[in-house]
């Protein structure tokens, strides 16, 4: 048996393949998968459970109906789906999990993270972050109505987008201070997370000893995926 980690989808009515490859990844080798990990970015834009798209709507029936057929999900927030709540985990079924998170898996102690949290080098970035993390602001965004919310979506998104393109691919990185001080902090063996769209495995020199940092891919011209069972850890793309 094996479990499953993905991450940075960021599905939307207007990229449909990439949904449609997620769902194929659930009716088939997901299916009898131990449990599957989403590690944030799960969703392009998220503005609040009580958003009624109706393309959100078929993935969440479709979690809904994975997770009834016996396989645990988790899910971790991202950058863009920040705001998925209470709500969307009843619906679906999903069990929300903090970030970071440290779990053991076949005999390994792992810390899963979404990853811009390491992404000390963009520190405008991380001020946004703080402030969005915070449920004072997140209730004050939830009161106001929905159009708002989806305009202020838009809004951060083109902004985001214009940012990005300005700024180098070190700052947009993770900053390796934050990454052997977050692995010594958690004393785990492995670090897993996503958000840089640079799959990869590194090793990492933390004091005497070495640990692995995993990073998965997004899905914008492929699936990434990470499998996991007592033979080992294994980082794959998945054409489509
Ligand atoms: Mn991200």
């Amino acid at each position: 048996m094996t479990t499953l980690f993905i991450s940075d989808l960021h599905l939307e009515s207007d990229r449909p393949e990439i949904g449609e490859q997620f769902l194929d990844f659930l009716e088939t080798e997901a299916s009898d998968a131990d449990a599957l990990y989403i590690l944030g970015d799960f969703f392009e834009a998220w503005v609040g459970d009580d958003d009624p798209d109706a393309y959100y709507a078929t993935i969440k029936q479709s979690l809904r109906e994975f997770v009834d057929s016996g396989v645990p999900v988790y899910f971790m927030h991202g950058n863009r789906d920040f705001m998925i709540g209470d709500r969307f985990a009843s619906e679906t079924g999903v069990e929300i999990l903090p970030d970071p998170c440290s779990v053991e898996l076949y005999g390994k102690s792992v810390l899963l993270s979404h990853g811009d949290a390491l992404c000390t080098d963009d520190v405008e970035y991380q001020k946004v972050r703080t402030m969005t993390r915070n449920p004072e602001w997140q209730a004050m965004i939830l009161a106001k109505p929905l159009e708002e919310r989806l305009a202020m979506a838009a809004h951060a998104r083109a902004q985001s987008q214009a940012r990005s393109a300005n700024l180098s691919d070190e700052i947009m990185d993770v900053n390796a201070d934050a990454v052997k001080q977050t692995i010594a902090d958690h004393d785990v063996e492995i670090l897993l997370h996503g958000h840089t769209h640079r799959p990869g495995i590194h090793g990492v020199e933390v004091g005497d000893r070495f640990a692995k940092r995993i990073v998965l891919g997004d899905w914008y011209e492929q699936g990434s995926v990470v499998r996991w069972d007592e033979d080992g850890v294994e980082l794959s793309e998945m054409p489509r």
